[in-house]
């Protein structure tokens, strides 16, 4: 398993993997294999943070959604993802989110990977959480709550148990049907499950919360009565202007965790804190030069929106597990004319394809 390395040299053609290919790369790898190592390449890429270009995503916002650019580049590799957040879709039968992402060789600037980021984000999103988990949640966690039992759901649950050992799950979503779907995906996993009524239920017992909900405002998911004293909070849901899961009040007594600061104070549940309230980067708290959780008794929490690095290292991953496999397409999107300079000859000399 290549953690870091050169890229490979431009080649004739652009692999490109389908959802269809993906899912495939799932089953091959298996599930619980995709989600640690892609942890591993997600930690390896946060522990030299200081050698990736950073920006705040590209936000397009509209009534409905969003519509978002992710670049970063490590000088060796440059990747970008277009990703949504749409949370009206569901109910009109859509993804909330949908994704696609690139990875291309900065010495030539071609593309090496395109892929749709759908199915990858999901389990990028759940290995992230877990990977900050390992760091923040109390020592023995095994009972973790979910609220919003959406397509992000399973992932989170699965990379909770691969990574920490979560063995019980505590259900809650608006929609019943959601818990009872996420119920069925998650039977024979090993998992202890109860579907609760509400969210205050969902928590009782919890070592773990997880928020993963969908909802275009600024919600309150979770109430600061219904958060005990060591407790870690994985909040996902919340990762827009106006877009957030917590009450004001839990953010004030907890030592809380981000990705990117730029991006999280605009997107994320710290968008409802002062500019200036500390936070602490979690590549520090992986390089050691921050501390995570500082005793049992501390309510930590991760203010997950996700960052361009994270999708690096899913489509780095993704780059180096397919080879061997065929599960690609070749795409002819780089024009290769004998003579680099003569583009317009080798039009002009494509008779007979139309
Ligand atoms: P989804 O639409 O498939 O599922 C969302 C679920 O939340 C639905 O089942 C809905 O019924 C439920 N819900 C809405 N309001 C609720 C409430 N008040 N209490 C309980 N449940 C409620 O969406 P998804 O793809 O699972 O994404 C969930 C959220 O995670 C979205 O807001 C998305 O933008 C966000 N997300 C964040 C990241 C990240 O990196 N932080 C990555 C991917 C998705």
């Amino acid at each position: 398993m290549a953690l870091t390395g050169p890229a490979p040299s431009p080649l004739a053609f652009v692999p490109f993997v389908s959802v269809q290919n993906m899912m495939a790369l799932v089953h091959t790898l298996g599930i619980n294999r995709f989600l640690r190592e892609l942890a591993a390449y997600i930690e390896a890429d946060f522990r030299r943070w200081p050698e990736f270009d950073k920006t705040p995503r590209i936000a397009a916002h509209s009534a409905e959604g969003v519509i978002e650019l992710m670049p970063t580049s490590d000088h060796t590799l440059y990747g970008f993802k277009y990703v949504n957040g749409h949370p009206k879709n569901m109910k009109e039968g859509l993804q909330t989110v949908t994704a696609f992402g690139m990875l291309a060789d900065v010495a030539s600037g071609y593309p090496v990977l395109l892929s749709e980021m759908t199915v990858l984000t999901a389990l990028r999103t759940a290995a992230m959480s877990a990977v900050a988990a390992t760091h923040l949640a109390p020592a023995g966690a095994r009972v973790m709550a979910v609220i919003g039992n959406g397509a992000q759901s399973e992932f989170q649950a699965i990379a909770f148990r691969e990574l920490l050992g979560i063995t019980t799950l505590r259900l809650f979503d608006i929609d019943p049907a959601a818990s009872e779907k996420c119920r069925r995906n998650l039977a024979g996993l090993g998992f202890d499950i109860t579907i609760c009524e509400s969210s205050e239920k969902a928590v009782e017992g919890a070592d773990i919360i997880t928020t993963v909900t969908a909802d275009k405002q600024c919600a309150t998911i979770l109430s600061d009565n219904m958060v005990g004293s060591g407790v870690h909070i994985n909040a996902v849901g919340g990762d827009c202007p106006g877009k957030t899961e917590l009450h004001r009040d839990i953010l004030t007594r907890a030592a809380i965790f981000v990705e990117y600061p730029p991006q999280t104070r605009i997107e994320g549940e710290i968008q409802q804190l002062a500019e200036d309230h500390p936070v602490t980067e979690l590549w520090q708290v992986m390089t050691g030069d921050a501390a995570g959780r500082r005793s049992q008794s501390e309510i930590t929490l991760f203010d997950s929106v996700g960052f361009a690095i994270e999708d690096f290292s899913a489509l780095r991953y993704v780059r180096d597990n397919i080879a061997g496999t065929g599960l690609y397409e070749r795409l002819d999107m780089l024009a290769d004319p004998d003579d680099p300079r003569d583009l317009f000859g080798m039009v002009q000399r494509a008779t007979g394809i139309s």
